[in-house]
């Protein structure tokens, strides 16, 4: 079995960025991507210059396309579901029962998101949103819900403001919020409803009401939530990358995980969720893995 320089697991922004500074650098490289990025069901991306509005399989295509020119970079469209090994000597095992071997291993398998009010799982991306400089825009001036509690409902709040001042805040449960910022939305006439959620109804995943446990019913037309993000893969951790507090994996500056070998670049390693951040993630983490490499060898 030959053995590759490097065996990126997870093969969408962040993992074909490093994948094309790996593959500029002439080192052999294997992608294992289960294809299933985050933003997949989202209709436009936005905020990526030069792909502004772009549907995101049309993003993920181009890349995957300019990556191809580079013969030293191999891809796999297979699930990585364990991993071994040390510094200079990993081995990947995939769903389909194949094994990899490599000297280094990235990691850039994004994050998993979940909700758990009925409905929102299929606005995800089209009217239940996470971001306002992603889709923050698209909805300026609408009636515009936020469903969270406490320090982050007040921080999106804040946020979305300058875009909408049709805003109402659904704690779905006792609201956490302060008393001075439950004063400061007051002042603005943002509401603060704490009613439990039981359903969102759309349409094609575009929002129209969100119906409470009571009964009660309001119209909306966008909603900012936060949801349950965990990492996609687990397996960094099974090898001993530590996570940080707010379970991201923990890397320093040059993408490096707390273990020697093994780097993690775009969303499961920053809080900042962005298309661009994961590219400028994977191209460090690519650049970084190829000057190590080569300090081992040189
Ligand atoms: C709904 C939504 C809308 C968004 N809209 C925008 C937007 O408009 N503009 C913007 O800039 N950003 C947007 N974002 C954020 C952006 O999509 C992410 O920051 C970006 O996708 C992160 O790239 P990534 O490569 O780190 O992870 P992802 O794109 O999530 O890709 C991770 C890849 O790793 C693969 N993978 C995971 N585990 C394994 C494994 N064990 N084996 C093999 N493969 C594996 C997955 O299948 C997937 O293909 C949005 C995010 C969401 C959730």
């Amino acid at each position: 079995m030959s053995k590759y320089d490097v065996i990126i697991i997870g093969g969408s922004y962040a993992g074909l960025s490093a994948a094309m500074a790996l593959g500029r650098s002439l080192r052999s490289v294997l992608v294992i991507d289960a294809g299933n990025p985050c933003n997949k069901q989202t209709p436009h991306s936005h905020n990526f210059i030069t792909h502004d509005g772009e549907a995101p399989a049309n993003i993920l295509a181009q890349a995957r396309k300019q990556v191809e020119v580079y013969k030293t970079v191999q891809f796999v469209s297979d699930e990585a579901i364990e991993g071994k090994g040390e510094n200079g000597n990993f081995e990947v095992n995939t769903k389909s029962g194949k094994i990899f071997q490599a000297k280094k291993l990235l990691f850039a398998t994004g994050l998993k998101d979940t909700h758990e009010v009925k409905g929102f799982e299929a606005c995800w991306g089209i009217s239940v949103i996470h971001c306002p400089y992603c889709h923050g825009y698209e909805v300026r001036d609408k009636q515009i819900g936020i469903v969270s509690n406490g320090e982050h409902a007040f921080h999106i709040t804040k946020l979305v403001y300058n875009l909408s001042k049709n805003i109402t805040v659904y704690t779905n449960g006792k609201s956490t919020l302060t008393d001075e910022q439950t004063a400061k939305l007051a002042n603005r006439n943002i509401m603060v409803v704490e009613d439990k959620l039981a359903e969102a109804m759309h349409e094609q995943g575009h929002i129209k009401q969100l119906i409470f446990k009571n009964g009660e019913r309001v119209s909306v037309d966008a909603l900012f939530v936060k949801p349950n993000s965990t990492q996609h893969c687990t397996i960094p951790e099974k090898l001993g990358c530590k996570l940080t507090e707010h379970e991201f994996l923990q890397v320093d500056e040059m993408q490096n995980t707390t273990v020697a070998g093994i780097y993690a670049a775009g969303d499961n390693c920053t809080m900042i969720r962005s298309v661009a951040m994961a590219i400028a993630a994977g191209n460090k983490a690519g650049a970084i893995i190829n000057m190590d490499l080569t300090n081992e060898l040189f």
